[in-house]
This record gives structure tokens, C-alpha cells and sequence, in this order.
């Protein structure tokens, strides 16, 4: 793998001219992984203008074609997954299974979407009138626009880009600074696999540069974009301008609800999977404990055993943990929070940065559990580290309010061996996903992922209504009487 790339517009890798690069860092170690271009708002332009024109053949191409092209990316990736895996490793931190299981995770989305180029349905529907079909057909919208976080660095491009590309679209791709590589690499495969020059165009750069000019540029119709509640905001709002389509995937405060009849040995792994796995990093990371009173200290006392044993170092050793969190903004972040948490909440474990020898070099933090009360700063702000804030509950109704008074609702789940309780809290929760017995996370590619409140404006990815986001439904009015027929609206009574 080479470490210095350009952008890639209309099939170029290019490097401007005395252009200002940027470099990614191992946030284990310190090292340089990658350098990038830091593009301008003309690189942007030049881009979408690779994206428009390539747009009319694309779409022309039969959708299972375009299926089978996602099909040959797909099994490229599985061939380069222990290299690509091990990259996301190095760049971002998360422990090597993770960073596999990142790389799997694009694999499945790849090949299921590679599936919708056969489906895509439409609808058939009955008139109101005689000799008169009507169907509907979906169409591509154009230019996709994806911006991408960093916590999954070829998931999540991933869940963008196939599905984009699998409808007709053309792509700009803007991934996170901080995981370009993963990002560029992702991209090489599907160059490699045969996608048409323009088709997908890769721009790498600052959120305010290169996201702005992208989100602005009339030629684009539609913004994918994952990251933070703010950003996300202003992209809604630049977006909103040009009446664009903006798809928002944002931030959670994901909770468990441990109830008094839960089997506490199963809760203890999923809390520990869910709130340490990917150091806190995912946006379904189980941030909030909220725990019935009468299995409250014997729980907790079993998550600070178990926490003795658990492991934060080399990523890349598979018998690790937990690695470093992702940059050292993030370290920044988390050891901020953990600050206020000291402030008003009680800390039960970890609560530093990690230092000595290897942990030197890099941004290691020590698992961190707080108990505090429903309220505080930990107990609603979204961390996203290594940093468990848990809370005392008296009562199912109680755990169920303490959940849903959060400005987010992406994950949510429930340990309780009550199926009564388990429906309620299906029905009661205010969250995109619930999950029964079962961490916060552990999304599959089959089923529709997003949240409600300010996770999102409304949209779903991955599963089969993936394909809404990008594409225009068009209704189709057939009429063969060969006369004017008009519908029930147009005749006088
Ligand atoms: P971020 O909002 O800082 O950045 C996300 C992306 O937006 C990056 O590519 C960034 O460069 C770009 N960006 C920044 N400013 C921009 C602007 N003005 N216009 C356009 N693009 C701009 O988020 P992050 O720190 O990379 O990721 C962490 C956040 O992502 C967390 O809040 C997490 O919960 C969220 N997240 C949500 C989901 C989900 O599916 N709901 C999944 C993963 C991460």
C-alpha cells in the first residue's frame, strides 16, 4: 500500500501542484500512515463536474450490471480484507478483530446491495379506471454527496457508496482526515473493479473546505452524510438552501436497562461489548447503565471485577481488549468529559490516560465507569469514549423515562427474562433500534439502521430501504382506451 495519495476525479489520481497535504497518525504509536491532499474548493468543483457528466451513462447502465461490478468489488475486498483489516487498525485504533470485522461489515453491504441491482422494486397499483395501468419505477438522483466519520472508516463509506452507486447515482466521496487511507484504499477497489471514470471521485480535505463547497454545489442533489449532532446541523441547514435531500445519521446516548430478573452473567458481557468494544466509539455504544436498584451493587461489583482482567494496549495483538481511542482530539474530548464527571458524578473505575512505556506513544484510556444521577452532564451528553455512566433506578417506568430524556434515540436495550417487559420496552423506547438480551450494538447490513430525535432527520441505511435514500420514486400513469379517461377528481359529481 502506498502512503501518499491525490484525489481522484473523472478516473485521475491527481496531486495539484504545490497543493497543502495533510497526514494521518497511528493513534497507537505515533506513525505516519498516510498523506493526503488538502483539496480546495475548485478541486470540489472539478469533482462534481467528473460526477455530472459521468451521471447519464451510469445511469443508462442496466441496474444488475452495475450489481455485478458491486459483486466483483466485494470479492476483491474479501481477497485484501487482512490488509485492509489491519489498516483500519493502524489508523484508527479499534483491536484487529474489530478492525476485520469493520472490512467484513463492507463486504456483506457490498454484496447485499450488489443483490438490490436485481430488485429495486417498484410498485404496480390499481386505477380507478378502466384500461389504465399505473406503476411506479425508482430512479437515480444524480450526484451523491457522502461524508464520512472516522469510527468506521470503510463501513460506513461503504453503506453510502454501494448503495449509490447500485441505484445510478455518481459519487463524491469525502471521508474523515483522520482515517484517509482506509478510505482511499476502499476506493482503489472499487476502481479496480471496474467502475467507470467519474463514476466515484474521491476529494480529502478540511469538513469547512471541501464539505461546505460540496454540500453547496448546485450539481448536487443529495448529501449523505454521518458524523456529530453540530455538523451535522449545519450541513442540514447549508443543504436545506439549495433544497437538497440530506440524509443525517448522528449521535447517540445509547442505554441499557438492566432489570432485577436479568441474567446477570449474559448483561455483563453485553455491557462490557457494548460500552468498551471500539473504546466507546461506536455510535451505538452503550453509554448509559441504567440499573434496577436491587441488582445495583452486585452488578456493578461484578463489571469492576471483570474490568481487572481487561485488557487496553497493541490493537494489533488480538488478545487486547481495547486500543487507543481514535486521535488525539478524542483523547482530548474524553479526558474533558472525565474531568466533569469527576465533578458531579461519582468515579468507580479507571478515569485516566494510560502512561508508561508503550502507552506513551499513543492515546490510551483507561476503561472509565461513573455512577451518577439522571441529569448530569455524563448522564446526557454523548462522549463517545471509553467512559460508562451508570444510574440507579427503581422501577421499569422509571428506567423507560431516565432512557428516552436524551436529545438522541439511535440503540437502546433491555436485560430482563420478562417477555411482558421485553414488548413493553419494544414499544416504549425512544430509539431507531432496541435491541432484548443483547448489547447496543451488533448492527446486521440486512436490517434498516438510524435513530430518531436528534440522531437523525428521518432516514434509514442499510437493509432493503437503503436504496430510498438515493433514489426518486416516478409514477407512471399508463392509458390504453385510446380516449380521455379522467380520474374520479376531474368528474362532476
Ligand atoms: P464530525 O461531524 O466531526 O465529522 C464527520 C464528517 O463531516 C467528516 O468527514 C468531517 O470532515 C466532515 N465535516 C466537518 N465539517 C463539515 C462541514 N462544515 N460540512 C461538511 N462536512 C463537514 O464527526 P466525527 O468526529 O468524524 O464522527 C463522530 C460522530 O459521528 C459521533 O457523533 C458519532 O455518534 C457519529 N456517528 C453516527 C453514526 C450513525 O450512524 N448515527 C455512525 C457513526 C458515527
Amino acid at each position: 500500500m502506498e502512503s501518499e495519495y491525490g484525489l481522484l476525479v473523472d478516473g485521475k489520481w491527481t496531486s495539484p501542484p504545490g497543493a497543502a497535504r495533510f497526514a494521518t497518525k497511528n493513534p497507537a504509536t505515533g506513525e505516519t500512515v498516510g498523506s493526503f491532499v488538502s483539496a480546495t474548493a475548485d478541486d470540489v468543483r472539478a469533482a462534481v463536474g467528473a460526477a455530472a457528466k459521468a451521471f447519464s451513462r451510469w445511469r443508462e447502465t442496466p441496474a444488475p450490471k452495475r450489481g455485478e461490478i458491486l459483486l466483483d468489488v466485494a470479492r476483491r475486498m474479501r481477497a485484501a480484507k487482512p490488509e485492509l483489516g489491519r489498516l483500519v487498525t493502524r489508523e484508527m485504533g479499534k483491536v484487529i478483530g474489530e478492525g476485520l470485522g469493520d472490512v467484513q461489515e463492507s463486504i456483506d453491504f457490498i454484496e447485499y446491495m450488489a443483490g438490490e441491482g436485481r430488485r429495486l422494486f417498484g410498485e404496480t397499483v390499481p386505477s380507478e379506471l378502466r384500461s389504465k395501468f399505473c406503476l411506479t419505477v425508482r430512479q437515480p438522483k444524480g450526484v451523491v454527496a457522502c461524508i464520512t466519520p472516522w469510527n468506521f472508516p470503510t463501513a460506513i463509506p461503504n453503506w453510502k457508496i454501494a448503495a449509490a452507486l447500485v441505484t445510478g447515482n455518481t459519487v463524491v466521496f469525502k471521508p474523515a482526515s483522520s482515517t484517509a487511507t482506509c478510505a482511499a484504499e476502499v476506493v482503489r477497489l472499487y476502481e479496480q473493479a471496474g467502475v467507470p471514470a467519474g463514476v466515484l471521485n474521491f476529494v480529502t480535505g478540511a469538513g469547512s473546505v471541501v464539505g461546505n463547497a460540496l454540500v453547496e454545489d448546485p450539481r448536487v442533489r443529495t448529501v449523505s452524510f454521518t458524523g456529530g449532532v453540530e455538523t451535522g446541523r449545519d450541513v442540514y441547514v447549508r443543504g436545506a438552501k439549495g433544497l437538497k435531500m440530506v440524509h443525517l445519521e448522528l449521535g447517540g446516548k445509547n442505554p441499557v436497562i438492566l432489570m432485577d430478573d436479568a441474567d446477570l452473567a449474559l448483561a455483563l458481557d453485553g455491557v462490557l461489548f457494548g460500552a468498551f468494544g471500539t473504546a466507546g466509539q461506536r455510535c451505538t455504544a452503550t453509554s448509559r447503565l441504567i440499573v434496577h436498584e436491587k441488582v445495583y451493587r452486585r452488578f456493578l461489583a461484578m463489571l469492576t471485577e471483570r474490568l481487572e482482567t481487561f485488557t487496553v494496549g497493541d490493537p494489533l495483538d488480538p488478545r487486547t481488549g481495547m486500543g487507543p481511542v481514535a486521535s488525539a482530539d478524542q483523547e482530548r474530548k474524553v479526558l474533558e468529559y472525565i474531568e466533569i464527571g469527576k465533578k458531579d458524578s461519582t468515579l468507580l473505575y479507571g478515569g485516566e490516560k494510560l502512561r508508561g512505556g508503550a502507552y506513551d506513544r499513543g492515546h490510551f484510556i483507561r476503561p472509565t465507569i461513573f455512577e451518577t444521577t439522571h441529569g448530569s452532564r455524563i448522564s446526557k451528553e454523548e462522549i463517545f469514549g471509553p467512559v460508562l455512566s451508570v444510574l440507579r433506578v427503581g422501577s421499569y417506568e422509571e428506567a423507560v423515562r431516565v432512557a428516552n430524556d436524551v436529545e438522541y434515540g439511535l440503540s437502546s436495550s433491555i436485560y430482563t427474562r420478562d417477555v411482558n417487559l421485553a414488548f413493553r420496552a419494544i414499544q416504549d423506547l425512544e430509539a431507531g433500534i432496541t435491541y432484548v438480551n443483547a448489547p447496543t450494538i451488533g448492527a446486521e447490513v440486512q436490517l434498516p439502521f438510524g435513530g430518531v430525535k436528534n440522531t437523525g432527520n428521518g432516514g434509514r441505511e442499510a437493509g432493503s430501504v437503503a436504496v430510498e435514500e438515493f433514489t426518486e420514486i416516478k409514477t407512471v400513469f399508463v392509458d390504453f382506451s385510446s380516449r380521455l379517461q379522467k380520474a374520479q377528481i376531474d368528474v362532476e359529481a
